[in-house]
């Protein structure tokens, strides 16, 4: 990657400098774009917490952080110090109004060190419930009164329902125009993600066959590994629906499913979007029942080791209803897709980490072939993985080698590493670049999140309303609880999982 652009003096504020997100994200990613050549010069970084620190042990946390977490190692001596220069912390406590006059100070400083206007991102890397305060004294302290050089990023969770999002849009929007609004959903900046994009709408040979002539179903699956840990006390509020299903899986299945926009300009895609999770079907009380499963990992073993159930995991209530696990059938009420079924799922304590997006053709209309030919006959699939294995791969049939006519399933491989040689950029350098280039493009827009927690309302009511009695009901290293295979098979498919060496 090297700069194209001509970047503008940039100013970062980030709120919660002294947390995991800068240590684990934000610090890698912006030394990775300062490397790059994408800062400016004119360049600076103020981190702020309540810690007590001064700029020279703040910039050693920053470089821990970097050390720790950075795609490519540790940071090098002279690189480092170039970049550290740019460095600066502030003690502050979000509540206390008096700290955004300081901060006003700065930015004004570097401006008139600079002479030239600086743009500012207030990065909020701070709980939710910091989000309005922060919005708000920003405000009182007029620091976000030019729209086209101030603007605030925020990170997921936009919301807990559909009433504290359109509560959060609403403040936000007193204060900022939707133009200055960044809310992160990480998943969108990754490389594969941003790739489903150009498959789709850079190839003509797709376009006659995504719709519900050709393809049967859609399965889009983001399975982990990691239980809760010690983010239960966050979590336990939450749960599988809110914390994955809201946000990530439904953003992944407006890219299968959306319409082409007329350009690759922000709000073109993200009406595009926007116009998928509003034809989605709604669930009324019994079609929750029949469309949505959910599941609570037990304790098991995983790789050698013996790992709690959810329930015990460190700050978890013992008797927790909350959802480690959730699969839901969706419908996409349009021309393209009217009867296509999206089952979507995803849970913590599974076998396997992998964010896989299969979509399963019909069936050759006539088969030529005596039965026998076809003992593994396979329908088509597209198969877009996301992570870890970046690649995308078409399962054709084909005729096995040898004297007889024998078919069997073969896969046309796209995979990033035998392609590539350069290594792909982490989602935040993505995100960060673009919050500095001031394109939203993979940014959630407000009407966005709103549509998203809508949709899947009636599921956390009915949820809420009735606690499951058979609780914890998978065991870790397992594909989740037997309900989510049963939601599948129903309709006489079954989950698919991408084998480890990915070639079956
Ligand atoms: P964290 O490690 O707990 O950090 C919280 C930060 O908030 C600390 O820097 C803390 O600084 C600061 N803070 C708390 N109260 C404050 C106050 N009254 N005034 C000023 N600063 C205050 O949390 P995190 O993991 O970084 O997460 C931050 C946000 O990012 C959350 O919304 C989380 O959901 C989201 N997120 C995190 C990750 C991740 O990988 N960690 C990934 C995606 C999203 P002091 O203690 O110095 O005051």
């Amino acid at each position: 990657m090297s700069s194209t652009k001509k970047m503008p003096p940039t100013i970062f504020v980030i709120f919660g400098g002294t947390g995991d997100l800068n240590a684990r994200k934000l610090a890698p990613a912006l030394y990775h774009l300062f490397l790059d050549g994408w800062l400016p010069e004119q360049f600076a970084l103020i981190g702020t917490g309540r810690t007590e620190l001064s700029d020279e042990e703040f910039r050693r946390r920053m470089l821990d952080g970097i050390n720790e977490f950075s795609r490519t190692g540790k940071a090098g001596k002279a690189e480092w110090a170039r970049f550290s220069e740019h460095i600066v912390y502030q003690v502050a406590d979000v509540k206390n109004a008096v700290t955004y006059q300081e901060f006003g100070k700065r930015i004004a400083a570097y401006e008139k060190e600079w002479k030239a206007q600086a743009n500012v991102i207030y990065y909020l890397a701070v709980a939710p419930e910091f989000f309005p305060i922060i919005a708000s004294n920003l405000a009182k302290s007029n620091l976000t009164t030019d729209p086209d050089r101030t603007r605030i990023v925020i990170e997921k969770p936009f919301g807990n329902d559909l009433d504290s999002s359109r509560e959060l849009n609403h403040l936000l929007g007193q204060i900022f125009d939707e133009r200055q609004i960044y809310r992160i959903d990480h998943y969108l900046g990754k490389e594969t993600v941003q790739n489903i994009m150009a498959f789709r709408f850079a190839n003509a040979l797709l376009e006659p066959l995504w719709n519900r002539n050709y393809i049967e179903h859609v399965q889009i699956s983001v399975t982990e590994q990691l239980g809760v840990g010690d983010r239960s006390g966050y979590y336990d509020g939450a749960g599988a629906m809110r914390d994955m299903i809201q946000n990530h899986l439904l953003q992944l299945l407006c890219l299968v499913a959306m319409e082409p926009p007329v350009n690759f300009t922000a709000d073109e895609v993200r009406n595009r979007k926007v116009d998928v999770l509003r034809a989605m079907r709604r669930f009324g009380p019994e079609d929750v029942r029949e469309s949505a499963v959910r599941g609570q990992y037990g304790s098991g073993w995983m790789e050698g080791q013996q790992v709690p159930g959810y329930r015990e995991e460190v700050d978890a209530n013992p008797q927790s209803n909350t959802e480690t696990f959730a699969a839901v059938k969706f419908f996409v009420d349009n021309w393209r897709w009217q009867g296509v079924p999206f089952y979507v799922r995803t849970g913590k304590r599974m076998h396997r980490s992998a964010s896989i997006i299969t979509i399963q053709f019909k069936d050759a209309p006539h088969c030529i072939f005596p039965p026998e030919t076809a003992e593994s006959w396979q329908q088509n699939r597209l198969i877009i993985s996301i992570q870890p294995e970046m690649s995308i791969r078409l399962q054709v049939q084909a005729k096995r080698p040898g004297l007889d006519m024998m078919l069997n399933t073969v896969d046309m491989v796209f995979d990033y590493k035998g392609t590539y040689t350069s290594e792909a950029p982490e989602a935040y350098e993505t995100l960060l670049l673009d919050t500095m280039l001031g394109d939203q493009t993979l940014f959630m827009r407000g009407d966005q999140v709103e549509a998203a927690w809508d949709l899947i309302m009636p599921i956390l009511h009915s949820w809420q309303g009735r606690a499951s009695q058979s609780f914890p009901n998978y065991s870790a290293d397992s594909w989740g609880p037997e309900v989510a295979e049963a939601l599948i098979a129903r309709d006489g498919f079954h989950w698919f999982t991408l084998p480890l060496n990915g070639n079956k």
